[in-house]
């Protein structure tokens, strides 16, 4: 509490949620209508399950909209027991888990709850790839309402809606203010620690390579970044780019065949820069199943996220300079300039040429970049920063933000002002991860509510 006031750190004294059936039911169940009833909460919250325990629903979680498990974040108790997190699984047949082939799915791992409605003829255990038992729970669409609306929620709002709806415009903001400059106080920590271990050129380097992987690839990325290290890669500049390309795994089809008129001479060029470092590299080139191509699109293709890249380690120098500068609109500008004649017009190395030329870096990726590595890195060095990241727009969403910011302001039409720029999308993240998904009592005992109305 500073000056009579709490700040962001105050709120994060304390705990969690309770929640409501939101439609009502369903004829004949598919499986999504299932879930949907399923996460309504329609089939209650207390259950025995197949083998007697006392199964509690804690957190139902959120529909998840990715491979794996139905939904994430959700927590259950056996027997009274402290909260169990990870996923939970509905089935229409116990066996589908078997026959879904989740018992080998990595995905499914961190499963907590298999859910189903028929139970098949023979005796059946929910087994995870690493042999885990997961608890099981058969439910009966039987109890349910006739009546039943499609309309899915992604998340309920939570208690803390209320509140929220209540307090003036300019308050919600200046708590939205103070989660988002802890968020970035946190990422500076972070980037500090990195800095003394690797060094500042090095740390930056490895930052930003992880932006450029996204969410889906930011693993392969990051060890590109250090395994290769970017003091290596200044030190053979003219083959930094095949090196890049080979390391990933890109250069490994000594088929020329495969590729298009378009791209023959370029991949021809980096198999003859990247074979001379090959043997050396061996042991390093990251397996094809490191990375993730499903459901990135085209545009967004690590391919062409590598060659921007790659042109970020040529124009090292320049890029240290636009940092120099201490104004995002000069950064901004140094990734809007990035520029590849292949890759301007390809969106993968096998892909057919577009006849229209695309930005290698977009918006929205250097609007993260900004906000994740360079202000964060700025704020480190002490440099005042905060009016510049607040004014940063927004440019994307996604679910876990839509998630939150369904909990925090349900249907409120202050919602749509409350997300648009990037450090108040930050300071939802924040307060999602600090007290909603630390919250084993679905809101009841959460207290981000009651801090709420005393924020001043
Ligand atoms: S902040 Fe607390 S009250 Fe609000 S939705 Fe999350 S857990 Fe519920």
């Amino acid at each position: 509490m500073k000056n009579g006031a709490p700040s962001y750190e105050d709120l994060l004294a304390s705990t969690r949620v309770r929640e409501r059936a939101l439609f009502l039911p369903l004829r004949t169940p598919n499986e999504l209508e299932l879930q949907a009833r399923w996460f309504a909460g329609d089939f209650g919250k207390n259950f025995v399950g197949a083998t007697g325990d006392k199964i509690d629903i804690v957190q139902f979680g959120t529909w998840n909209r990715e491979s794996g498990p139905d939904f994430s974040d959700a927590a259950i108790s056996v027997n009274g027991s402290e909260p169990l997190r990870g996923c939970i699984e509905i089935d229409l047949v116990d066996r589908n888990w078997d026959l879904h082939g989740h018992s080998v799915n990595p995905a499914f791992e961190e499963t907590v709850l298999h859910v189903f409605v028929d139970k098949s003829d023979r005796e059946f255990f929910t087994r995870t790839r690493s042999n885990r038992n997961v608890p099981q729970i058969q439910i009966d669409p039987a109890i349910l309402p006739e009546a039943f609306s499609a309309n899915i929620p992604l998340a309920r709002p939570g208690r803390c809606q209320a509140p929220l709806g209540n307090l003036p415009e300019e308050r919600v903001r200046s708590v939205l203010n103070a989660a988002a400059q802890f968020r970035m106080q946190k990422k500076a920590a972070r980037i500090r620690a990195k800095i003394d271990n690797h060094g500042r050129d090095e740390a930056l380097f490895q930052e930003i390579a992880g932006a450029l992987g996204y969410k889906e690839n930011k693993l392969p990325f990051t060890l590109i970044a250090q395994r290769l290290s970017l003091k290596s890669l200044l030190g053979k500049m003219a083959d930094a780019e095949a090196i890049l390309f080979g390391l990933a795994g890109f250069l490994e089809s000594p088929d020329l065949a495969v590729y298009k008129k378009s791209a023959k001479n370029y991949v021809r060029e980096l198999w003859d820069r990247w074979w001379p470092h090959r043997d050396e590299l061996q042991r390093l080139i990251l397996p094809h199943k490191a990375w993730r191509l499903s459901g990135t699109r085209p545009v967004n293709h690590p391919q062409r996220r590598l060659a921007a890249l790659s042109i970020l380690v040529r124009e090292w120098p320049a890029f240290r300079r636009s940092l120099g500068k201490q104004d995002a609109a000069a950064v901004e500008k140094f990734f809007a300039r990035v520029d590849h004649p292949f890759w301007k017009f390809h969106y993968t190395l096998t892909a057919p040429a577009s006849p229209e030329a695309m930005a290698l870096v977009g918006q929205s990726r250097i609007a993260d970049i900004l906000a994740n590595v360079v202000l964060p890195f700025w704020r480190e060095e002490d440099v005042d920063c905060w009016p510049q990241y607040a004014k940063l727009p927004a440019r994307l969403t996604n679910r876990r933000l839509e998630t939150a910011a369904t909990r925090l302001f349900g249907n409120d039409p202050r919602r749509r002002e409350f997300t648009k720029t990037i450090a108040h999308q930050q300071a939802l993240l924040q307060i999602y991860e600090d007290f909603c998904l630390q919250d084993n009592s679905d809101c009841a005992h959460c207290p981000f509510p009651e801090q709420m109305a005393k924020w001043t």
